[in-house]
């Protein structure tokens, strides 16, 4: 089964307690892409400038991720700095050029219109909404989103969530989109605004979900009690970058990779998730998501079960 990511593929410089790197391949898109290719085919919607060349392209390429739907213009890619120097669990942007993305109209090749799951990365819930419109026929679709969107384009943004199986954001996200700072009660009003899920993601303290009581899985075993997964505990944290966005893609690739969603496979799925958002954090950039062995992450898998078994 196919996976349908729209987002952005990026250039990110970041500065970690680690170190810095000045320019990597980034973008939400790309980290989700690349986490999920290991569990299901990926087909990715975007948009690149000049700067995006056949070193970026091979990235894409050698995980079988399938880029028709990358448009290349002129003009320079989306760039993202940020710095998490003063909190882990929390980047600093420093500067986002939009760049070839101020533009961006996105387009569906022919050959993507019988993907049956969809990924709308954080970007602007008008291309979210639009690409979403064009893909009539998915059966499941998650979604992203950040700050910005919510303070500043909560119509838009609106619409985008009533279309939604699954809602991924983070903790503070959540609280600002609910206007509530307990997270139960901000998930309430934020389920009560469409999505039939919510997953939110705590960073280094795991992720949550929570589910409407009108079900999640279908009419049996429906799941209306959250359920948690841990992270990994870790001695360091290189680069927090794009750990939300390798949750997603982990969480995502194993709900297509299965027959059928039950509530046992959402809840393996937010195993997955956790999983490869610890692998992504171990490197810089996209390094480490790069070059994943099948067998390490079926181990690490094993690790989260140790870590979270109660006898
Ligand atoms: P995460 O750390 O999971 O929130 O995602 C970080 C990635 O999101 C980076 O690689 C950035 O290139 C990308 N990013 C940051 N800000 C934006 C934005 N406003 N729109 C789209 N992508 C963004």
């Amino acid at each position: 089964m196919a996976i349908l990511v729209v987002g952005s593929v990026a250039f990110d410089a970041v500065e970690t307690p680690s170190g810095r790197r000045d320019r990597c391949l980034g973008g939400a898109a790309t980290y989700f892409a690349l986490a999920a290719s290991y569990l299901t085919q990926v087909r990715v919607i975007g948009v690149v400038g000049e700067d995006f060349g056949p070193d970026e392209e091979r990235v894409f390429v050698r995980r079988k991720i399938d880029t028709r739907g990358i448009e290349h213009v002129p003009g320079k890619s989306f760039f993202w700095s940020g710095s998490y120097m003063k909190n882990l669990n929390e980047a600093q942007t420093l500067n986002t050029e939009l760049n070839v993305f101020q533009s961006f109209s996105p387009k569906i090749p022919a050959e993507y219109q019988d993907t049956e799951y969809l990924f709308l990365a954080n970007i602007d819930p008008v291309l979210q909404e639009d690409v979403r419109r064009k893909m009539p026929k998915v059966k499941m679709v998650c979604g992203d989103t950040m700050n910005y969107w919510i303070k500043d384009h909560a119509e838009n943004l609106a619409r985008v969530l009533k279309g939604l199986d699954v809602l991924l954001i983070n903790d503070t996200e959540v609280r600002m989109l609910a206007k509530d700072n307990n997270l139960v009660l901000a998930a309430r009003k934020v389920l009560d605004m469409g999505p039939k899920a919510l997953v939110v993601k705590h960073g280094e303290y795991g992720a949550t979900a929570f589910f409407c009581e009108r079900s999640f899985a279908g009419e049996k075993g429906s799941i209306t009690i959250p359920f948690r997964a841990p992270a990994l505990p870790l001695a360091e944290v290189v680069d927090p970058t794009g750990a939300g966005d390798s949750f997603a893609g982990g969480f995502f690739g194993y709900i297509a990779s299965q027959p059928t969603l039950t509530p046992a496979v959402f809840r393996r799925a937010m195993f997955y998730g956790s999983v490869m958002g610890s692998f992504a954090v171990e490197r810089f950039g996209t390094e480490r998501l790069q070059q994943l062995d099948p067998k390490e992450i079926e181990e690490r898998f094993a690790l989260f079960r140790q870590l979270s078994h109660l006898e």
